[in-house]
């Protein structure tokens, strides 16, 4: 298996993937309930097997996730961690949800971005494809026209045009398309069990089509459109 986890490389092996395609993948998590059956960090596993997958089939530099991120969740009184889903097709009520939160401001985030690029840039890269937890991933392409004439870099991001025309990686909140991918990359992570048996009970804190549908086939399926929707930006930006 080819190593392109930034992490890992040692320095010839990060000069020389970087000669060959100077683009880093940032993956975007936070850590948040995601009801009972999959991990409180789903968001990061998940976009961190993409940004991997890209960097394996595509060539360039899987980057560590960001666990901090924007989201609705604050903090109760009690320090606990508040979670609530307002999605339409979900009927849970907002209530105190298990899982602890790396909930930071938009503005936070916004720093901890342009911080990350400058360095980014100063190592030689070229180009940035981020994406993953929700919110995280609007915050970086409102803002993408403006960072990119800032820092000089190419910066690529999963648009509202690109989800309504089709991209299919983390697109509900741990229903049946995050359920699907988490069992890809991480099935030993997922415990379909602890999901109520009864279909007429809708569990806790789920956002879109029904988690207990979710399939390996339908999450493969998603992993590779999505490399092949990355592939087509890359391509598209001259990378
Ligand atoms: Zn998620």
């Amino acid at each position: 298996m080819k190593k392109v986890r930034y992490p890992e490389l040692l320095p010839h092996e990060f000069r020389s993937r970087l000669a060959e395609l100077p683009v880093a993948y940032l993956p975007l998590g936070t850590l948040e309930w995601h009801g009972e059956h999959l991990p409180i960090g789903a968001d990061a596993i998940q976009s961190e097997a993409l940004m991997v997958e890209c960097a394996r089939q595509l060539g360039g530099i899987a980057m560590p996730p960001i666990y901090f991120g924007p989201d609705r969740a604050s903090l109760t009184d009690n320090g606990s961690c508040f979670y609530g889903m307002d999605t339409a097709d979900s009927t849970t009520p907002h209530r105190q949800l298990d899982g602890s939160c790396y909930w930071i401001s938009n503005g936070m985030f916004e720093t901890l971005i342009d911080a990350m690029l400058s360095q980014i840039k100063r190592a030689g890269f070229r180009g940035v494809f981020a994406d993953g937890h929700g919110p995280s991933r609007w915050v970086w392409t409102n803002g993408i026209d403006e960072r990119e004439k800032r820092f000089g870099l190419k910066l690529l991001g999963v648009t509202h045009s690109d989800v309504a025309n089709g991209w299919s990686y983390q697109v509900d909140h741990a229903a049946r398309n995050e359920t699907s991918i988490t069992l890809v990359v991480r099935g030993d992570l997922v415990d379909l069990s602890q999901l109520p048996d009864d279909r007429a009970v809708w569990p806790q804190g789920v956002g879109g089509e029904d988690p207990r549908d979710a399939t390996t086939e339908w999450g493969r399926e998603c992993l590779q459109s999505s490399v092949e929707v990355v592939r087509r930006k890359l391509d598209a930006a001259g990378l």
